[in-house]
């Protein structure tokens, strides 16, 4: 009966993407108004279920894990088109597991966990902070973790923990064997520390006191009242450069280089390392997993030439995503030059006013070693005449023909490249970078 089942759910896909939908949900969904139990059925042959949650990161973390395992050749169903809810949960094991699957890495988004528990038990099941500015919405921070621990409680899951963060920890009572990660005091200094709000003790409210703070309220802690603190880690970043692609060291040993750009990225690559050796997949199978893990929709993703040299594409079409986009590189040890591509089009789907580079803060580039910058696309003129008000002094070339722009930006010698194309740009610009 659960191949009929699955049939359907692959039939509904298909006529979802044909009508222009994504078609994650929609599949388990229906499925589910013919069979409530079916998530429950569909995963019954499985061996491991790995469940990744936490307010930031849960896609990142997930999608690491995914393609650590495919990486190493071990067949798995991972949602990793984040479809992280019920439906969505049921859609992936409908659609994606086979005879032999026996292994699952599952998002999950926070507010979801105590629906899918009725119908599926994870083994394993990762925990990576909870922020309360953004959980707001799930209600109050204290009772979604609770909700979450009453959820836990009793039912055998190895919980893999975050310690660096008080509302995760405060969950290990509710598991078996846990595992858990955190970084070292001096490891890193992260460049946005957050705010500096006084941070309490989730077990009873008392003024937490930090011996070190990452950032919000990840650090090391412990509350001078009922002894809660930061448990000593399984895992552990030892040391991390970001410049701007992260590099690790995990328990002290060799650093490895990832293709992450972005420093909140070190909690997704430690999480992701310390819930991959608990699955057991050798440390050379997991450190080649997490070096050439990248996104391939253009944003924040990093493309390899064949000459060792790196280009970071990352979309901008409005003021605050340049300012993202231009800020990458200010990471970077200021002995390393590098260039940049910048695309704008003005076709329909970008709006045709392109007043918004005028309030993006090209300025920041003032402050890094840069080479050259290639302005390409319709507006490229608009671009560079930008670049000139901002009195920087770099070899500006412009070129609208988007391919010819991308072949220039490829005979330069520096190592890295910044492309950031707008919305319409991206395909091409991405395409050009990719073809060898
Ligand atoms: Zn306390």
């Amino acid at each position: 009966m659960l191949f009929i089942y699955k049939l359907l759910a692959k039939l509904i896909r298909i006529a979802s993407k044909m009508v222009g939908k994504k078609g994650t949900d929609l599949p388990g969904k229906i499925i589910r108004k013919f069979n409530n139990n079916i998530l429950k059925d569909l995963t019954k042959n499985f061996e491991e279920i790995v469940f990744v949650t936490g307010t930031n990161g849960k896609t990142t973390t997930s999608n690491l894990i995914g393609h650590s395992l495919k990486n190493s050749g071990v067949e798995i169903v991972n949602n990793f088109e984040g479809a992280n809810m019920l439906d969505g949960i049921i859609s992936t094991f409908a659609i994606q597991s086979k005879k032999n699957s026996k292994i699952a890495i599952i998002e999950i988004d926070e507010g979801s966990i105590k629906k899918v528990l009725q119908y599926v038990t994870p083994t394993k099941f990762v925990f990576n902070n909870f922020f309360r500015d953004q959980i707001d919405r799930f209600g109050e921070i204290d009772t979604l973790i609770e909700t979450i621990g009453t959820e836990l409680d009793g039912k055998n899951i190895q919980l893999i923990l975050n310690s660096d963060d008080p509302f995760v920890t405060r969950l290990s009572k509710y598991g078996v064997n846990n595992i858990f990660f955190g970084i070292d005091k001096n490891a890193y200094s992260f460049q946005d520390t957050g705010i500096t709000e006084s941070k309490f003790c989730p077990k009873c409210n008392n003024e937490l006191t930090y011996e070190h703070i990452h950032y919000s309220q990840l650090g090391h802690y412990n509350c001078l009242n009922c002894g809660f603190k930061r448990h000593d880690v399984n895992y552990s970043v030892t040391k991390a450069i970001v410049n701007p692609l992260i590099s690790l060291s995990i328990n002290d040993s060799e650093m490895f280089t990832t293709s992450q750009l972005g420093d909140f990225n070190i909690y997704n690559m430690l999480s992701a390392y310390a819930t991959l050796a608990t699955i057991g997949l050798p440390k050379s199978d997991i450190i080649s997993g997490l070096s050439s893990y990248t996104s391939n929709n253009g944003r924040m993703q990093t493309i390899k030439h064949k000459d060792e040299k790196v280009t970071l594409l990352n979309l901008a079409k409005n003021p605050a995503g340049m300012n993202v986009s231009l800020s990458i590189a200010n990471s970077m040890d200021k002995n390393i030059k590098l260039n940049y591509l910048l695309v704008l089009n003005d076709n329909g789907a970008d709006g045709y006013d392109i007043s918004w580079i005028w309030d993006s803060d090209f300025e920041i580039l003032k402050k890094q070693n840069i080479k050259n910058i290639v302005c390409s696309g319709k507006r490229a003129k608009e671009l560079a005449l930008r670049l000139k008000y901002t009195d920087i002094d770099v070899n500006i070339i412009v070129n609208e023909n988007i391919k010819e722009a991308v072949e220039k930006l490829k005979t330069f010698n520096e190592t890295y490249n910044i492309a950031i194309p707008n919305y319409t740009a991206l395909v091409e610009t991405q395409k050009e970078l990719e073809s060898k």
